[in-house]
């Protein structure tokens, strides 16, 4: 196959980018404008890779768009490009508005037109695999909110997000996706575009921009700065380390069926606070000094609108695409620490210039 992946040099869509070259003997055709968040130097490992073609290219620009279709030839396109940090659009939503919605909008147009124009039999195997979040479901019950004469944390039966869960997104970034999904599915049911959403928890791994929490905590913990906890610290994640999200991407992309949602997630229910403790303690231990490492944390003003609680049910791609997550929480973030120890210098070049981790969206 060959693949357009779009947002391949960010986060997840690079670890997409690095897992068809390495592992299949698919083409990818990697479609990014290069924000802040995009990094090649995510993809060294696979940049010389006769199978791997760069195009810097904003998915809002329609004529740059047809062009890499007509140039490419894709079979497939896996849409991962995306404004995707919650605290920037509280912020600034404009940028959000345009990527999520009017570059979905764009891409979706391009991909119709080109699509249009195949034969019968490459329009039925073409697939346009939208990558979206679980923020869109808004928030889940929280165990400390349940009154029913229990204690606060004590292990209850919650619901979890289904694929058939009501939207009900919170911030401009989840709404933003939201409005994505709904265009994605809209072009299906009008025009018979082959399209699958997935929408998956929060991911970590390597590759991960220093804004997010996991990232932030372990750099800001080796550097003696404070590492800030939102309100109690209490907010609940779901947890997938990222390269098993690219496993399951590339599932769905290639025996998903069209038309289907399916939501992934890490069976990793983790409060904010206990992961950034338990980052402490493995910094502790592999990279000790006089205090520890927890001493740092600070509690800060909650964001606004902060979702409590996020919780995925992937019993659909477990049962129908026979995935299932390969790493725990504890194997992943093990992982990803020592990952970090090892590629500061990947974390210094991201953030020149353009973040120092100062507090987003307050
Ligand atoms: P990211 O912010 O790390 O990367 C986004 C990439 O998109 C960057 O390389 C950026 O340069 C590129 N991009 C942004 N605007 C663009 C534009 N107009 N044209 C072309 N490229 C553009 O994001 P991520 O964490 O890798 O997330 C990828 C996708 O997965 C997003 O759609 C996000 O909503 C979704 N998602 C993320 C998570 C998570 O935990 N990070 C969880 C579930 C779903």
């Amino acid at each position: 196959m060959k693949i357009i992946v779009t947002g391949g040099a960010g986060f997840i869509g690079s670890a997409v980018v690095r897992h068809i070259i390495n592992n299949t003997q698919d083409r990818v055709i990697n479609v990014d404008k290069l924000t802040y968040a995009g990094n090649l130097e995510s993809l060294v490992s696979v940049d010389k890779n006769e199978r791997y073609v760069f195009e810097q290219v904003d998915i809002c620009d329609r004529a740059e768009l047809d062009r890499v279709f007509a140039q490419h030839q894709p079979d497939a396109v896996m849409h991962l490009a995306a404004e995707s940090h919650v605290d920037r659009s509280i912020t600034g939503p404009s940028d959000f508005i345009q990527t999520n919605i009017v570059g979905t909008y764009t891409l979706l147009e391009a991909t119709r037109a080109y699509w249009n124009e195949l034969s019968a039999q490459a329009k039925k195997a073409f697939r346009f695999h939208h990558i979206s979040t679980d923020e869109v479901y808004g928030d889940l019950p929280h165990p400390d909110d349940i009154e029913d004469g229990t204690e606060p944390s004590a292990n209850k039966e919650l619901p979890l997000f289904t694929e058939t869960t009501s939207y009900a997104p919170s911030s401009p970034y989840s709404a933003s996706k939201a409005s994505s999904d709904h265009l994605v599915r809209a072009w299906l049911r009008t025009y018979g575009l082959p399209t699958i959403v997935t929408n998956c928890s929060n991911n970590y791994g390597p590759y991960h921009f220093p804004e997010k929490l996991i990232p932030l905590v372990i750099l800001n913990a080796l550097d003696g700065k404070s590492l800030p906890i939102y309100g109690k610290g209490d907010q609940i994640r779901d947890w997938l380390y990222v390269e098993d999200h690219a496993r399951a991407l590339y599932k769905v992309v290639t025996t998903g069926k069209v038309g289907e949602t399916y939501n992934i997630g890490g069976h990793n229910e983790k409060q904010n606070l206990e992961v950034v403790k338990t980052i402490c303690s493995i910094l502790d231990v592999l990279v000790p000094k006089g205090t520890l490492y927890a001493e740092q944390i600070v509690y800060v003003t909650d964001r606004p609108g902060h979702d409590r609680r996020y919780a995925i049910d992937s019993t659909k791609m477990s049962q129908e695409l026979n995935w299932q997550p390969e790493e725990t929480f504890e194997t992943g973030l093990r992982k990803t620490i020592e990952w970090y120890l090892t590629n500061q210098e990947w974390c210094q070049h991201v953030q020149d210039g353009t973040y120092q981790r100062e507090r987003l969206g307050i």
